[in-house]
């Protein structure tokens, strides 16, 4: 079994089985469902036209997509050391 989200494709039992897993993807997924919502707020201030608020939502975006590849990076390297066997699993994350 799969878990899903945001393009990650994780092997379930090696999450439950490890506490860093579980920490680490708990943390990507939290920083992923922060990009979508932001990304909404973004959609909703460039409908209205209002670009100050809109760069300001850019600005907050970026930042949040670059904490979201530093944890999928931590998450990578974390499966590639601790867990090598299942180290291809990892090639999945987007
Ligand atoms: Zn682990």
């Amino acid at each position: 079994m799969k878990v899903m989200g945001g393009g990650v494709a994780f092997e379930s039992d090696l999450v439950e089985q490890c506490p860093d897993c579980q920490r680490l993807f708990r943390d990507y997924e939290a920083v992923t469902l922060d990009w979508f919502r932001v990304q909404g707020q973004l959609r909703i201030v460039e409908y209205s036209g209002d670009d100050e608020s809109s760069s300001r939502i850019v600005a907050e975006l970026s930042a949040i997509a670059d904490r979201r590849r530093v944890l999928r990076e931590a998450l990578a390297e974390h499966v590639e050391r601790a867990h090598p066997r299942q180290a291809s699993a990892s090639s999945t994350l987007t």
